[in-house]
């Protein structure tokens, strides 16, 4: 049985130097290139990127190759104790983990340590325990007329099945940059527990603490080449390991776009692919709701994280009677609590995007929105030491003026087929509409090619559960938005992805279904 042994992780970002991570050792790239990564709180440079090519790829899927058989057969409770011991060490390291990867990826280092860094331990914990009571296998028996021993001769017979879920092999988790660790950890957990052994590409973007995670993956004794993390682009390494033909099994969080090249490569290669992508999730919001809780949730469903979060509530639907209530409280209540600035100050509600790129991304939409003549106001909040607001959005804060920050946008007064309204935008940036009649706010929550999560708000519980079951999204929330349940499915519709995980569903994905019939006379 393993025994958990402590890590010693690096607590500055200068002392983090970020390597492949190969059959349990740490090398270099074998280009010997690396890529610029920056502090986006800052604009100043930290730790460089592997930039990893094929002969990476080869070596990792080849390290993961070769140790497939032995932890496919370990036993589930051996391989639960180590998924355990990742989640200590997870725990233990909590302050870290979320500190370098707000200096990282911007976001605040009070949210990673609540919610990024906990739910990464939850999920090896998660995991461990259902390897550990074994996955629930069908079981059937019936009668049957059959041929036996002569050909012709049609006999009274019967017969047992079952199913039996075995590990599928090598597999390819590629992750994105907007909770780094978070989902690498989702993908990770269960693909492991169930036998697998992987390579990991994580994000170019953000990979300082998937990079941490291999000290830990190596103090939890993880079995050489279990587990294998090759940095760098989605085109230099990215896509030579979905290619790969030794990789039986792609699990992908990303864009829509990406998603459908790795769609398309990993079908043409009859590989089993998840697909988790984009989306532009809505919020009908109508006049019998508990107005100041729906207030305050769509402010959080608008920013939080910098409004980098697949499940944002960014377009949000208000029936027309309360609409001006509704915008007055939001004003309001962005422009007293919504604090932007630095990450690290626990009073910061978020900090920068991710990338000057990524930045320049959101505030050319907001340009777009000025251009087609919607209204576009940026709620500052007073308090907050911005020295300007650029045209686009663009804030400069006190000290900090090299960071990539953007001020919390509102946009109404935009049509409902503009490309603000229909393509994802992954900001601090929210469109706000009116409807009049339940007709029209289903028809325009579905009038997107997204189908990711959606919120409704009412206190009449039929029209609810009516409106709930009427929006196509794989997760629709009752007066709620992101309230998480780990045992439910998770995934999207149309261009939001193809695929279901979490809970069982991951068992399911991250495994073979085999029906095993037996005979029996
Ligand atoms: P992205 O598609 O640019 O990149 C995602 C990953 O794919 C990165 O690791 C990247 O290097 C890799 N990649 C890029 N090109 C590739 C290729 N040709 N072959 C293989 N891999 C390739 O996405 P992003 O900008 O990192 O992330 C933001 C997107 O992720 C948003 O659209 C967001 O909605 C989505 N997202 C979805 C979920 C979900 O669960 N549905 C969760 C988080 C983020």
């Amino acid at each position: 049985m393993t025994k958990c042994c402590t890590v010693t992780l690096p607590t500055e970002m200068r002392d983090v130097k970020i390597q492949n991570y190969i059959n349990g050792e740490w090398a270099a790239p074998s280009s010997g290139a690396y890529l610029k990564n920056y502090n986006p709180a800052t604009g100043m440079e930290i730790a460089p990127i592997p930039d990893s090519k094929s002969a990476d790829i080869d070596y990792a899927v080849h390290a993961a190759k070769s140790a497939f058989p032995m932890w496919s057969n370990m036993p589930g409770v051996e391989r639960a104790a180590i998924l355990n011991c990742i989640a200590d060490l997870i725990d233990q390291n909590c302050n870290i983990l979320a500190t370098l990867e707000s200096q990282d990826q911007g976001k605040t280092v009070a949210s990673a340590a609540a919610i990024d860094i906990p739910k990464c331990a939850a999920y090896f914990r998660q995991f461990a325990n259902y390897i550990t009571e074994g996955i629930r296998e069908t079981e059937s028996s019936m009668k049957l007329v059959c041929t036996t021993s002569s050909i012709n001769k049609l006999v009274p017979s019967s017969q047992r099945a079952t199913t039996q879920h075995v590990a599928s092999g090598v597999a390819a988790l590629i992750t994105p940059w907007n909770f780094p660790l978070l989902m690498v950890c989702e993908k990770l957990a269960p693909c492991i527990a169930v036998g697998n052994t992987c390579v990991i590409k994580p994000t170019e973007l953000t990979s300082v603490t998937s990079y941490l995670l291999t000290h830990i993956l190596q103090a939890a004794a993880v079995p050489k080449g279990v587990v294998n993390i090759v940095f760098g682009s989605g085109v230099n390494a990215g896509e030579p390991l979905v290619k790969h033909r030794d990789v039986r099994l792609i699990s992908f969080t990303g864009g829509s776009v990406t998603g459908s090249k790795v769609g398309a490569l990993a079908g043409g290669l009859f590989k089993r692919v998840s697909l988790e992508l984009g989306g532009k999730c809505p919020s009908l919001v109508f006049s019998d709701c508990d107005l100041e809780y729906a207030i305050t949730t769509h402010v959080r469903g608008a920013y939080q994280n910098q409004g980098e979060v697949c499940l944002s509530a960014s377009r949000q639907y208000v029936q027309r009677d309360i609409y001006e209530r509704f915008l007055d409280g939001f004003r309001q209540q962005v422009r007293q609590e919504v604090h932007v600035g630095d990450p690290a100050n626990p009073a910061t509600f978020y900090g920068p995007v991710v990338t000057k790129q990524h930045m320049e991304k959101v505030t050319s939409y907001i340009r777009l929105a000025q251009e087609e003549g919607a209204t576009v106001e940026f709620l500052v909040n007073p308090k907050d030491s911005v020295t300007n607001v650029s045209t686009g959005g663009r804030l400069t804060i006190e000290g900090l003026e090299g960071g990539y920050f953007i001020a919390p946008t509102l946009i109404t007064n935009v049509s409902q087929g503009s490309r603000v309204m229909q393509e994802e935008i992954f900001g601090p940036v929210v469109c706000v509409l009116p409807f009049d009649t339940e007709e029209e706010a289903v028809q325009l929550a579905n009038d997107t090619q997204y189908g990711l999560g959606a919120s409704v708000w009412t206190e009449d519980p039929e029209k609810l559960e009516r409106v709930m079951r009427q929006i196509n999204a794989g997760s629709v929330w009752g007066n709620n938005w992101l309230a998480w349940d780990d045992c439910m499915p998770f995934g999207g519709m149309g261009c939001s992805g193809t695929s279901r995980e979490h809970g069982p569903w991951s068992l399911e994905f991250y495994t073979e279904t085999k029906a095993l019939y037996t005979h029996t006379v």
